[in-house]
């Protein structure tokens, strides 16, 4: 398959045009930004740890009849993805309270809510990446209330999975965030990716933090934690 051009230089990763209409090919980055860029910092060997967890989940979620994008992982930190539109929202899933949901709540971080709280976050930086409901969704035009609601049973199905995934591995996925595509066809696919950087994880016994908040409170090791992350879910047996 042939590269062709760049279509988007993300923070994280960077999608190109291949031969084939209906494929990207994505390379996962070293560089990791958080607090809306205001930190950065090149991280060696993050792209290629963060392309073997996405790639070892998204297969997994594919297995479990959960339709993504991802097609097939050719190079350390190059994945071939379906081709979709991005629907530019953050669909957030919280097991655990964490960050800003505790001082919303005014709830202990750490505690385990009776229901699993789902959000919706408008991706628009103009905006300042604000919560939204479903109505505020469906008024910007970017999806109507029939996919939203088939949008809510994939998180569900994604994170009865994950949480069981994560468990057999000593690990406690306490929130994370999906993005989602569309495809030419008009089916709504999980697409972006699913890694340390953008799910909160941590040590089932010792709490340890396993994720992306190494780096945004320069607690170190980042990448260390997140090969542990991919040596632990490589050894789950299916
Ligand atoms: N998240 C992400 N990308 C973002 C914002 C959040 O992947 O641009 C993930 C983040 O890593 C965490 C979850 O979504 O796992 C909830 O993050 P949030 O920004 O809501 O942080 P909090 O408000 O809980 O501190």
């Amino acid at each position: 398959m042939k590269i062709e051009e760049l279509i988007i230089e993300g923070k994280d990763k960077t999608v190109y045009a291949t031969d084939a209409e209906d494929t990207v090919l994505i390379r996962f980055k070293d560089l990791t930004a958080a607090f809306h860029s205001i930190k950065k910092a090149v991280l060696n060997g993050k792209g290629a740890v963060n392309c073997q967890i996405s790639s070892l989940i998204f297969r997994k979620l594919e297995e479990q009849g959960i339709p993504t994008h991802y097609i097939a992982t050719v190079g350390d930190c190059e994945q071939l993805c379906e081709k979709v539109d991005i629907i530019p929202m953050q669909f957030i899933v919280r097991n655990v309270i964490a960050g800003s949901t505790a001082r919303l709540l005014n709830v202990e971080p750490g505690t385990k809510p009776s229901n699993v709280i789902y959000e919706l976050r408008y991706n628009n930086a103009a905006a300042g990446f604000p919560s939204i409901n479903q109505h505020h969704a469906v008024a910007l035009g970017i999806v109507t209330y029939e996919e939203l609601d088939g949008i809510k049973e994939t998180l569900r199905r994604v994170n009865e999975y994950l949480t069981g995934l994560f468990a057999s591995a000593g690990i406690t996925l306490v929130d994370f965030k999906l993005e989602m595509g569309r495809t030419p066809g008009g089916r709504i696919i999980v697409a972006d990716e699913i890694t340390p950087d953008t799910c909160r994880l941590c040590d089932s016994r010792t709490g340890e933090i396993m994720d992306k908040d190494r780096f945004r409170y320069d607690m170190g090791g980042v990448c260390d934690a997140y090969r542990e992350v991919l040596a632990r879910l490589e050894k789950v047996k299916d």
